[in-house]
């Protein structure tokens, strides 16, 4: 079975979906892998490491589609909708795409790639069981997104973050808020701590208060309860207008207290609550600093703008999506990992054990043989259930 890593066509995108060092894991479990010339040279592995480890550096990506069994990407088409359509022509029935694919994005954009007959797994979906928590690229890429939100933070405000008592008398620490303490949350709020921030976070699951707690946080209770808080699989859950209404009355105090506040609060498939509104920014000091992490999804505050650093009331802000490539050495080493994990689990007398009994590949297989064969992806896009529903 030969894995293929094309380079990353994302405009921007630094990470590659393999590095060197996990080639000969997956050399050991029967794979061999060709690489796209340049792939990693971005993440800060070029050619030769690829080489070094065993696998065969090819100059062109045709070659790359044309030779795998396996393709795995960063991005693939789904959730790269500026350049990843062009890789459609390239992938053939029978060969399996596994990458970041947005599955609950755009159903036009899905069966198109069903259309080309991979057997496509989104990341997104990987169940969150422990079993599976080593392949969840998802909550990887939180991570890094997290810290570097404080990083982005910490160069953005006018003041520094820890305090200092000097000769010349003592600085107050910044005092930064996170909305939304999941994986990306939790992160901020340790990176923060550690450049000596003081901080408090907010979220509307009740289980992250001890979470926030044990990092050092501060834990903002508001009088309201969202109702089934968190859903099965540990995600957020929907909550309807009233709630949110009352959610940013609530926040208003916190929110303009802040020197920062870093916002990650996003509902699987869904647009994420504004929870600031442009009032709610009015309030800050000057010089304050918004990160919105869900800017790619709609944004959490009223001003966020995808890609963009707006100013208003002289306070920055920042809409930067993608940040996870702005570390891509080791997002790109943690991605890899999470691949090889997935890879090495499903392979089985050198071949893809496609098992609809086996969770894990149940719920992460998106497309095989033409179809969307993924049944909450199926309900969720509001498509009919298919005859015999599942993988055989
Ligand atoms: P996420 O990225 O989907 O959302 C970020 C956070 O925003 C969540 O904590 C969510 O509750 C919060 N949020 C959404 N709407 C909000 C609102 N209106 N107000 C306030 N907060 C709001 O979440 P995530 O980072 O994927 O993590 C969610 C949970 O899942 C965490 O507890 C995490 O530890 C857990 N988790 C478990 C596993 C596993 O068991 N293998 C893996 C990853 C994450």
């Amino acid at each position: 079975m030969i894995i293929g890593v094309p380079k990353e066509s994302y405009p921007g995108e630094r990470r590659v979906a393999l590095v060197p060092v996990v080639i000969p894991n997956l050399t050991k479990a029967g794979f061999a892998v060709v690489v796209e010339s340049g792939a990693g040279a971005a993440g800060g592995y070029p050619d030769a490491l690829y080489s070094d480890k065993g696998a065969k550096v090819l100059p062109d990506r045709a070659a790359v589609f044309a030779q795998a069994d396996i393709i795995v990407q960063v991005l693939c088409y789904g959730s790269n909708d500026i350049t990843g359509k062009a890789d459609l022509p390239l992938m053939r029935r029978g060969q399996a795409l596994i990458g970041f694919l947005r599955p609950l994005g755009s159903v036009e954009v899905i069966q198109q790639i069903a259309q080309t007959g991979v057997s496509s797994f989104a990341v997104e979906l990987m169940p969150r069981t422990t079993r599976a928590q080593n392949m969840d690229a998802l909550s990887s890429m939180a991570t890094l997104c997290g810290y570097k939100a404080v990083l982005l933070a910490g160069v953005t405000l006018p003041k520094i973050f820890p305090m200092l008592t000097t000769a010349a008398g003592t600085i107050t620490p910044a005092r930064v808020f996170v909305i939304g303490a999941g994986v990306a949350g939790l992160q901020a709020i340790a990176t923060a701590r550690r450049l000596g921030a003081v901080v408090s976070a907010y979220d509307m699951r009740p289980a992250a208060k001890e979470q926030v707690q044990s990092l050092g946080g501060r834990f903002v209770e508001l009088p309201i309860e969202a109702k089934n808080a968190q859903d099965v699989r540990g995600y957020g859950t929907a909550q309807d207008e009233s709630f949110y209404a009352k959610q940013r009355e609530l926040l208003g105090r916190a929110v303009a207290e802040s020197d920062v506040v870093i916002t990650t609060a996003v509902i699987p498939g869904k647009k994420a609550p504004v929870l600031i509104t442009a009032d709610m920014v009015k309030q800050m000091a000057a010089g304050s600093v918004i990160v919105d992490l869900a800017a790619e999804r709609g944004g959490n505050c009223e001003l966020t703008q995808a890609g963009k650093i707006v100013v208003e009331h002289d306070v920055r802000i920042i809409g930067q999506i993608n940040l996870a490539s702005e570390v891509p050495y080791h997002a790109s080493q943690m991605y890899a990992r999470n691949l090889t994990a997935f890879l090495t689990y499903m392979v089985k007398d050198a071949k893809l054990r496609l098992d609809s009994g086996d969770e894990i590949v149940r719920e992460t297989l998106l497309t095989r043989d033409g179809e969307i064969v993924n049944p909450r992806v199926r309900e969720f896009l509001a498509l009919p259930e298919l005859a015999g529903q599942g993988v055989k």
